[in-house]
């Protein structure tokens, strides 16, 4: 079934191309200029994502927010917001009110449509679309050995895994190949250098297909890894 996509945008050149993008993606896109308009637009359809700008002609990309997040029809509706450079308050504000995720303007309409699809499969997944804020982005299971990203559980070898773990324990510390490979291999002598990175490579595939927005896992030339949280 074709994903129904309201686009609340009153910057014509933007929504061109954010419309362009998405539609390529086989989405349907509906296409609001005021606050005004899209209320009556949710009131009459129902939609699977709402994409919202901040600043409008007749008001608040966030007071609409506020409402669909208390209307119990709308309570669920995965969000993404665009935010004007420089507007830390609105994104904040954005994320407090519960949006998914957000963009800073200038976006590329490739992250953009990568974002959107990531949120779809996210409330297709039957996962709860509370704010990224409230929910942490990596559960580690240590008792049974599973991590979870944005609430999909991903499927690890036993190293992969313990190399994860690792890095989650560690988040936003550069590890060496030497502290990674004692970490997930232990004693085995057989494993080198090279068998981190091989297993690092495959980790951020698997990463990579529940969140392909996003990079985690950083690598520090001559240093080691390190995952961004
Ligand atoms: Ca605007």
């Amino acid at each position: 079934m074709t994903a129904k996509l309201l686009l609340l945008e009153d910057d014509p050149a933007i929504a061109r191309t954010v419309a362009y993008a998405l539609e390529r993606d086989g989405l349907q896109v509906t296409h609001s200029l005021l606050v005004h308009d899209a209320r009556q637009q949710m009131a009459s359809h129902r939609f699977d994502l709402l994409v919202l700008d901040v600043g409008l002609p007749d008001g608040s990309g966030l007071d609409l927010l506020r409402d669909v997040r208390n209307a119990a029809r709308t309570a669920s509706l995965p969000v993404l917001m665009l935010s004007a450079h420089g507007e830390e308050i609105d994104r904040v504000l954005g994320l407090e009110l519960g949006a998914d995720d957000y963009l800073t303007k200038p976006f590329s309409p490739r992250e953009l449509a990568a974002r959107v699809k990531a949120l779809l499969r996210r409330a297709g997944n039957g996962a709860s679309s509370t704010p990224a804020i409230a929910a942490p982005l990596f559960q580690d299971d240590e008792a049974g050995q599973r991590i979870s990203l944005r609430g999909q559980a991903l499927l690890l070898t036993r190293r992969e895994y313990r190399l994860l773990s690792c890095l989650l324990r560690g988040a936003g510390r550069i590890h060496s190949r030497d502290a990674l490979l004692a970490a997930a291999w232990g004693d085995d002598s057989e494993s080198t250098d090279r068998t981190v990175d091989t297993h690092i490579k495959t980790l951020r595939a698997k990463l990579r297909e529940v969140d392909p927005a996003r990079e985690y896992i950083s690598t520090h030339r001559g240093m080691g890894y390190c995952l961004d949280v």
